[in-house]
């Protein structure tokens, strides 16, 4: 087993010196991806040589040629790899995030292979679900688009979607969230997102909506408030209202497949705010690891 040299930091400089060319990506994938050792994807042998491509690896036995980017989000990638892992670098740690616009401006690419290929590292970066709020956490919906963002009632109902969200209260202080969007705000469509993002044993506190109230048969601990406009949850109010304004900046219209994707975003960094150092190498990570779904698959 052997170490291998994770790029920790938001410091572009460093990201430029450490990544110059395709090769430094595809040394950087091969290290990530065999890293707990080289297994031949096709006969399960364990000794390599040197493949044909940068830090390909070839099975001894089978002479199967397997590239670093192979079953990872960068294969058939259709723009190089460095432009890639710039692109990685730069959702990953500004704190506005890259609209796709913003990405094909900046690199000269066309904007819909940008819109593609965040859309990937989107899907890389919905959580896992191992690692369910615990303690206090607050949940509550919220609308995205329609009225109250065009403000006029009525007009574009059609648009607006809902959201639900929990937050993490530590010591008064924000812990983690997660958010989805949900088709209605019936107890069927909150179960899911219960049971995926919410410990059994926290102690949940939501409005006084009838929504809720079948969920007490699963999670004990449940107390429901009057909202009172928001004030019995400021921590929450004002989580949304930053997820609102980062919506709002960062892209004009989405669809519900879209939308979940920029909420998967804005929570992968939120949650990993205090250690901003590892984010880049984690989402390399994920990308690695993760089999990306086709786009008009989801
Ligand atoms: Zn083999």
């Amino acid at each position: 087993m052997f170490a291998r040299e994770k790029f920790a930091g938001m410091n572009s400089i460093k990201f430029y010196q450490q990544f110059q060319t395709d090769i430094d990506c595809y040394k950087y994938l091969s290290d990530i991806k065999w890293q707990s050792g080289y297994i031949c994807r096709k006969c399960g042998h364990t000794k390599y040589y040197q493949g044909v491509k940068p830090y390909s690896r070839r099975c001894m036995r089978c002479k199967y040629d397997e590239s670093a980017t192979a079953g990872t989000m960068f294969d058939k990638c259709k723009f190089s790899l460095l432009i890639a892992f710039h692109i990685a670098f730069k959702i990953s740690t500004k704190k506005k995030g890259m609209s796709s616009e913003g990405l094909s401006e900046e690199f000269e690419l066309r904007q819909k292979t940008c819109w593609e290929f965040k859309w990937k590292i989107q899907q890389a970066l919905k959580s896992s679900g191992r690692y369910p709020l615990k303690g206090t956490v607050h949940v509550d919906e919220f609308y995205v688009g329609g009225e109250e963002e065009g403000g006029k009632r009525g007009r574009g109902k059609g648009k607006k979607r809902l959201v639900i969200i929990a937050l993490e209260i530590v010591k008064g202080e924000f812990g983690r969230a997660y958010a989805a969007t949900i088709k209605d705000g019936s107890s069927a469509s909150f179960k899911p997102f219960f049971e995926r993002y919410i410990d059994k044993d926290a102690d949940v506190v939501t409005d006084e909506w009838t929504g809720y109230v079948p969920l007490k048969s699963a999670y004990k601990k449940l107390r429901q408030l009057p909202s009172n406009k928001g004030k019995s949850f400021p921590e929450l109010h004002i989580h949304i209202m930053n997820i609102k304004i980062w919506l709002r900046g960062i892209h004009h219209h989405c669809s519900e497949d879209r939308l979940q994707g920029y909420l998967d975003e804005y929570h992968f960094r939120f949650n990993r705010r205090n250690k901003m150092e590892a984010i880049f190498d984690s989402l390399i990570n994920r990308m690695v690891q993760y089999e990306p779904k086709r786009l008009n698959n989801t």
